[in-house]
């Protein structure tokens, strides 16, 4: 008994911690088992990977698309073969983005970005794969971040790939050109972000699938888990021997192959678990580098 409560482990937290970690867990509501055991598997993991969705970044005031109120809900996505085909399809398109630009352009990170961050400076975490476009986890500090539906943060031509900030295309959209096209090629600017219609990116998705396969540790986090690879990549995880940690507001098909499963705001759910595993060990709480 006497070794169990002051043993650390090398990444500092004992047992005194993991009290202190219920006490906490319950004064904010969160459900003690579920707190205290997510604390202890993030203090020993080596290879973990956190999987994000939209719910993470509801929390910054950005809305998911495909709720209701969510951009998709007012006029339907542009289908990437429409995009290339149709100069009508592009210019609703990019009537969207400026929709899209102008809610991305205030967001900042929040709780639940700043501990993902805080987790892979303190080496618990190797990375974070998002289904996000909004950079939100690149702003909060993370350094290891694979993009499997792209990034809104950059615009590109078709066929050339020659790149803008979206600052400078949005701005032409603006000032009247419906759809712009790239100065050296001539072809469509879209973008860098995947549209129904095309493909996924191979490159991230290869490096999804092999951190699936590695971790130690696997936090599918503000995701519902239902479109692919959403659906399978904490599955593979959870069959090549990683810990599966569910964190979102609703429940998931995947609950119940979880061993950790919990439904309460993320950005509070992190923080307090973060707050005290980082006591326990570097003083390395929320603060961005
Ligand atoms: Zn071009």
């Amino acid at each position: 008994m006497g070794v169990l409560l002051d043993r650390r482990d090398e990444k500092g937290i004992s047992s005194q911690h993991v009290v202190a970690l219920v006490k906490l867990a319950a004064a904010s509501g969160l459900k003690m088992s579920s707190a205290a055991r997510l604390a202890r598997l993030i203090a020993n993991a080596e290879r973990g990977v956190a999987f994000t969705g939209a719910g993470i970044s509801t929390e910054s005031g950005l809305s998911d698309f495909r709720s209701p109120g969510g951009i998709w809900s007012k006029s339907s996505p542009v289908m990437y073969q429409n995009f290339v085909a149709s100069r009508a399809e592009r210019a609703r398109y990019w009537k969207m983005r400026v929709e899209l630009f102008r809610e991305f352009r205030t967001a900042v990170p929040n709780d639940g970005h700043r501990a993902i961050a805080a987790l892979e400076r303190r080496g618990n975490l190797v990375a974070v794969v998002t289904q996000n476009i909004d950079g939100l986890h690149q702003d909060s500090g993370s350094r290891r971040v694979i993009e499997l539906h792209g990034t809104a943060r950059v615009v590109a031509c078709i066929s050339c790939g020659k790149e803008w900030p979206p600052e400078e295309i949005i701005a032409r959209v603006e000032a009247g050109d419906e759809a712009p096209e790239c100065d050296d090629c001539g072809a469509p600017l879209k973008s860098k972000t995947i549209s129904f219609g095309q493909a996924m990116p191979a490159h991230a998705m290869e490096e999804a699938a092999s951190l699936s396969r590695e971790a130690d540790l696997y936090l599918a986090i503000g995701s519902s888990l239902v479109v692919e690879p959403a659906a399978s990549l904490p599955v593979a995880a959870k069959q090549y021997g990683a810990t599966l940690v569910i964190i979102n507001r609703d429940p998931t098909p995947l609950d119940d192959l979880a061993d950790v499963v919990i439904h309460e705001s993320i950005g509070e759910t992190l923080r307090a678990v973060v707050d005290e595993v980082g006591q326990a060990g570097n003083g390395d709480g929320l603060r961005p580098e």
